[in-house]
C-alpha cells in the first residue's frame, strides 16, 4: 500500500489539540540549537569529522560520512504529546520515541529543551560509543572557555550519589546531558542550570559566564 503523507500530515493537524501543534513548532523553533548533535557543518563537533578525501587526483576538504541516524535525523521519526502528568512536568520515552510535555509547561522553554536534549542523546546512545564521547568533548571544550567552573561543577555532578539518584527519579542526566544543558543555558539567555532543573539554578549560583 502507497501511503498518502499528506493526507496522514492533514489528519494528524486535524486531530492535534492547539497545545499539541504548539509544542510540535517549538521543537522546529530550537532545531537549530541541536545541530551540533547531529554533528552538522559549522558546529563544534563537526571539527571532529573534518577531514580530506581525493577526487579526481586533486585531495579536497570533506568530512567522514556520518550514521544515517544523524545525517537524516529529522524530528518527523518522533511523537509529542501535551498530557496531564502526576509526578513529573515532561518526559521522553524512548522505546516508544515520544516527547510529551504537560499543558501548563508548553509555554516553558526551559522543560522543552530539556526534554529534547534526553531525544537527541538518545539518538546519540544508539551509535557506536565514540559518537557520546566526540560530542562530550566538543561541548566540555566549547564551554570550559565560556563558564569559570565549569570544572567544578562536573565534579560535583559526576558523584555517584548525585547520578545514581538523578538515574532513580528521572532518567539518565549524565555529564554530556549536564554540558548540554549549560549550552542551551547560554544560548537562550538563562541562568545556568535553568534547563537542567532539579534546583540546579541555585547550586550552580557561583559559576559565572564568560562574555
Ligand atoms: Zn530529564
Amino acid at each position: 500500500m502507497i501511503m498518502d503523507e499528506s493526507k496522514f500530515m492533514v489528519w494528524y493537524h486535524q486531530e492535534a489539540s492547539a497545545f499539541e501543534r504548539k509544542l510540535h513548532d517549538k521543537l522546529y523553533e530550537f532545531e537549530d540549537y541541536f545541530r551540533d548533535m547531529c554533528f552538522e557543518q559549522g558546529t563544534a563537533t563537526y571539527e571532529l569529522i573534518k577531514c580530506q578525501s581525493k577526487y579526481n587526483d586533486l585531495w579536497i576538504d570533506d568530512e567522514a560520512p556520518r550514521p544515517n541516524e544523524l545525517e537524516y535525523f529529522s524530528y518527523t521519526f518522533f511523537k509529542t504529546s501535551v498530557e496531564q502528568l502526576s509526578n513529573c512536568e515532561g518526559y521522553y520515552n524512548h522505546e516508544k520515541q515520544i516527547l510529551c510535555i504537560c499543558p501548563e509547561l508548553v509555554d516553558n522553554d526551559a522543560t522543552i529543551l530539556h526534554e529534547m536534549i534526553h531525544l537527541h542523546e538518545s539518538v546519540v546512545n544508539e551509535l557506536p560509543l565514540y559518537f557520546h564521547d566526540m560530542l562530550y568533548w566538543a561541548l566540555y571544550q566549547d564551554l570550559r572557555a565560556k563558564i569559570d567552573g565549569l570544572d567544578d561543577a562536573i565534579n560535583q555532578h559526576a558523584h555517584i550519589l548525585n547520578e545514581s539518584t538523578l538515574y532513580t527519579s528521572g532518567g539518565l542526566h549524565d555529564i554530556l546531558f549536564l554540558l548540554k544543558s549549560f549550552d542551551l543555558d547560554i544560548r537562550s539567555g538563562f541562568a545556568l542550570g535553568t534547563v537542567f532543573g532539579y534546583g540546579r539554578i541555585d547550586e550552580f549560583k557561583y559559576l559565572e559566564k564568560n562574555k
